[in-house]
């Protein structure tokens, strides 16, 4: 017997319906590319995405055909997010710090009809114009006052276009299960491979992000949106604060560190959400320019979530003493919507002391209810929840990709569902998850694997650090030894010898590494990530100091 429950299918459109109605008031704050900023509201979103709609309806493109963007975080973007799913169409979000062919690719990849840009890309679309003939037209996001002086066929106005078109417009309803926004994985060889949302997987995970246990988005909330639109949704959270009410305050390109304060400052922000790296630039300004009594009375802040890499501890650690906000590590990738597991504590975290709980956020945190993780090894046999044991990471449920966009290489799908990550982790018995590495990046010493990120994380605690990666280097004895290179913070002569004294101690012996080279920069993908294939070349040649040639009088290290 079924239940008698309405079959009303989960669409964007009900989100952003849901968000005009009932928080109509609440404010979205957008900075723009030229420096001014835009203040309306949810119920101002909602019109303008019908209109866009409307707009997209217009120009020929069909329910299921993409049109692609390549943007800041901006009001215009979010209008694009709305108005061209709600319209049954799919929004192709591209990533703007790409390579010039790999933008193309994936613009003629998805089939993209019309390309919206943002005016700071319009060398970009320039130069991408002839590489992609099927666009029809590219649309500039922006007012006619400021529309770039470039030549390419089809160069429309975004403001002129939106305002020729109807605020009114009716909703299509559909099956939930259609495509609404399809996203590229930065990958580091091969062409990138899109994966393909759904309506219902895009409602399902934001339910997932504003649960308590999620991120916790509610309608008291002002989030400054750190992580780009143009990566994976944004983590969804565009859809999330639609869902929930909350004020949402975009960045646009502003994302240096005196910028975010301000900005968490003036708009009075309680959550805020973006990689790593970003967050050393906000704690460089603070250092030098706010002081702690200030800071806590100026901001706000009671949430930081922190994913796409591991979160240092350190990072931890300055958003609890500065602000007195708490990390939330989520761990998860484009294939997973992204969200997939949460940090947060249990009832028998309560009494931590602040040291043990620092400890406990640097893990990558337990399933979102709708998502099954589990670890697997070599022979596909599952490793006990021991908090001991890595294996290769897999992942199921609602919002996991079950295939890429024109099906190509279904390798990581095993017949039984399960998506293989390409994470080497381990569980422990409360479910918590720890990423050691991406299975490529993992150190294998002497038989036995080395976490770089646990080690990256120690180095990174050392005051005279600004940056760390740590990468396995072919060692004649013990195979791979790892290597740490270190940006030093500016004005520090700290030496390899200190930072080894100082991670002694702090992890088991074995793990120390072998030598310590210090670099101008690091290498960071399109998405912030640490490239540690580069870094793998540039050091091959690398030759330890304990790699000697005399391999008998050496013992484990
Ligand atoms: P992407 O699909 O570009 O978002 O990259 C996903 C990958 O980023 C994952 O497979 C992980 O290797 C890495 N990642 C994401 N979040 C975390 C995290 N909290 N800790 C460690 N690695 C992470």
């Amino acid at each position: 017997m079924n239940g008698l429950m309405q079959q009303r299918q989960l669409l964007i459109s009900d989100l952003i319906e849901h968000a005009c109605a009932h928080h109509g008031e609440r404010e979205v704050v957008s900075h723009l590319v030229d420096g001014s900023v835009y203040r309306y509201t949810w119920h101002d979103v909602h019109a303008r995405a019908k209109r866009v709609a409307n707009a997209v309806g217009g120009l020929g493109v069909a329910p299921g055909e993409r049109v692609s963007s390549l943007a800041w975080n901006t009001h215009r973007h979010l209008e694009l997010y709305f108005g061209v799913t709600g319209s049954g169409a799919v929004l192709t979000t591209v990533n703007p710090r790409l390579f010039a062919e790999q933008i193309s690719y994936i613009i003629n990849h998805s089939e993209s009809r019309y390309v919206f840009f943002d005016t700071s890309f319009s060398a970009t679309v320039e130069e991408i114009a002839k590489a992609c003939p099927n666009v029809q037209g590219f649309i500039a996001m922006c007012g006619r006052d400021q529309m770039p002086d470039i030549a390419i066929r089809g160069l429309r106005c975004y403001e002129e276009l939106i305002e020729a078109a109807d605020t009114k417009f009716d909703w299509p309803r559909f099956d939930e299960n259609r495509a609404s926004t399809l996203c590229y994985t930065s990958g580091t060889t091969g062409n990138p491979k899109g994966v393909l949302y759904s309506h219902r997987s895009t409602v399902l995970h934001s339910f997932g992000t504003c649960t308590a246990d999620g991120f916790a988005i509610a309608a008291r909330d002002s989030i400054l949106l750190v992580v780009p639109m143009f990566h994976v949704n944004a983590w969804g959270v565009p859809y999330a604060a639609a869902m929930s009410g909350a004020k949402l305050v975009l960045p646009g390109p502003w994302l240096d560190g005196e910028n975010i304060y301000r900005m968490l400052r003036n708009e009075r922000c309680t959550i805020t959400l973006g990689v790593p790296t970003v967050w050393l630039s906000l704690f460089d300004y603070v250092e030098k320019n706010v002081d702690d009594t200030r800071r806590r009375e100026e901001t706000q802040l009671t949430r930081v979530v922190v994913g796409g890499s591991a979160a240092p501890r350190i990072v931890i650690e300055k958003f609890e003493r500065y602000f007195g906000a708490f990390v939330i590590q989520a761990w998860g990738m484009s294939e997973t919507s992204p969200v997939a597991t949460v940090c947060t504590l249990l009832a028998k975290h309560q009494s931590l002391t602040l040291d043990q709980r620092f400890d406990l956020q640097t893990l990558q945190g337990r399933a979102m209810y709708g998502v099954e993780i589990a670890v697997f090894d070599d022979d596909l046999r599952r490793i006990p929840h021991d908090g001991k044991t890595a294996g290769q990471l897999k992942v199921r449920g609602p919002w996991i990709a079950s295939a890429y966009y024109k099906n190509e290489d279904d390798s990581a799908w095993g017949a039984d569902g399960w998506f293989a990550t390409g994470d080497v982790a381990m569980i422990d018995p409360d479910g918590y998850l720890r990423i050691t590495d991406r299975s490529k990046d993992v150190i294998k010493s002497g038989g036995e694997w080395i976490s770089s990120i646990d080690l990256e994380n120690v180095a990174l605690s050392h005051p005279a650090v600004q940056e760390a990666a740590v990468i396995g280097v072919a060692h004649s004895r013990w195979q791979e030894r790892p290597l740490l290179v270190v940006v030093k913070k500016p004005g520090n002569n700290v030496t390899s010898e200190d930072i080894i004294e100082f991670m002694r101690g702090r992890i088991a012996k074995w793990w120390l590494p072998d030598d310590v080279v210090f670099v101008e920069s690091l290498p960071h993908s399109a998405t912030g990530k640490l490239q540690k294939v580069v870094l793998r070349q540039k050091f091959s040649g690398h030759r330890f100091s304990t790699d000697l040639s005399d391999l008998t009088s050496m013992s484990r290290p």
